[in-house]
């Protein structure tokens, strides 16, 4: 006989479950009775649901890596215990965590399933319902042998279920606001749930979830663009412990090629900075040996971020460095794909 799914909740607060605070009219996070009181059709799917409850339940542009560590622990902690898991997330950070957990999550076989809304769950025209609702059928959901059906992190909005370590928040207003650029849907919301079962993830082991809870945050995101002045650049790559940078480039990874700005990024490689090329295009790859302006690049050190959105490299960084390896070697799996995140 089959028994029913079992799937945890974890609630970490975004505009799902927040109310009006009756003096400032500002939206802030409320508790996580609230939120499910406003889902009456939880109780059709016939599901066993618990929940584990962030305290309190946050605005998620207060994440940090220590919350992440919180989802991970609860994760770990009950692996054996559910079939699936559902963290209920703001929308504004959604993309960091759920790039950060792929990375954290090592040997990941169940569905971590990252959802929110744009609407809180309790105004009319919410799409918090939905979404809660259709996250919790893709963390139940299994193949044909019985097998979850997703095995990976991923961020489920409106009509789409999206690989975590491959999104970016895309609109601040449409209930579509996440997107994968680089990377087709892990399945399609309409009025069935159509999986894309060959982009779906699978590791190649059976061995256990292991976690990795180390987070260097001594990175950093430098954005150039004309006009840059070689003094802010300086400045920004001296920054005291700083050990890897994203360096956000224009469109197949250029940038300027004059002796000043050379100099100062061959610099900072010499000082032993782990310096990530990746575009400030939604779409598309570097490819250094393009141009000239994106050669001179590599020439100086630079490494190639491929095609990994700009929140998948800053944690893949935090991660390879808070694993402790060197930057030779944070340097060798920044240009490999771990979980997926990047096409190599
Ligand atoms: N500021 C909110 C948050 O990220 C926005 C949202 O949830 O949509 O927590």
């Amino acid at each position: 006989m089959n028994s029913k799914p079992k799937i945890l909740i974890i609630y970490t607060g975004g505009t799902i479950g927040m109310i009006e605070n009756p003096e400032t009219k500002g939206l802030q996070p409320f508790d996580f009775t609230h939120l499910i009181d406003n889902v009456p059709k939880i109780k059709m799917l016939d599901y066993e649901i618990g929940n584990i409850q962030f305290e309190p339940p946050i605005d998620s542009a207060n994440m940090s890596p220590q919350h992440w560590c919180n989802i991970a622990k609860a994760i770990e902690d009950n692996i054996d215990v559910y079939d699936g898991f559902v963290v209920l997330h703001g929308t504004d950070t959604m993309a960091y965590t759920a790039s950060a957990l792929s990375f954290m999550l090592e040997n990941l076989q169940k569905p971590v399933i990252i959802t929110g809304s744009q609407l809180p769950i309790g105004e009319v025209r919410t799409d918090g319902e939905e979404n809660l609702i259709t996250a919790l059928q893709i963390a139940a959901a299994t193949d044909i042998n019985g097998e979850p059906m997703v095995q990976e992190v991923a961020i489920l909005f409106e009509n789409h279920l999206w690989r975590g370590n491959r999104s970016s928040k895309m609109s601040a207003n449409n209930f579509d606001a996440f997107k994968s650029h680089n990377y087709p849907a892990l399945a399609k919301i309409g009025l069935d749930i159509e999986f894309n079962e060959d982009a779906l993830f699978r590791t190649n082991t059976k061995r256990p979830l292991q976690v990795h809870y180390n987070m260097d945050t001594n990175v950093l995101f430098v954005e150039i663009f004309p006009g840059i002045s070689d003094s802010t650049l300086r400045h920004m790559l001296s920054t005291p412990g700083v050990k890897g940078i994203v360096l956000k480039t224009y469109g197949a990874g250029n940038a300027p090629s004059n002796d000043v700005f050379t100099h100062t990024i061959a610099e900072a490689v010499e000082r032993g900075i782990v310096i990530v090329n990746v575009t400030q295009c939604v779409n598309g790859a570097v490819d250094s040996s393009l141009y000239d302006t994106g050669s001179t690049l590599s020439r100086s050190g630079v490494i190639s971020g491929h095609d990994l959105t700009s929140e998948a490299a800053i944690t893949k960084l935090m991660h390879l460095f808070g694993m402790g390896l060197p930057a030779s070697s944070v340097k060798k799996y920044m240009e490999y794909s771990i979980c997926g995140e990047a096409t190599i």
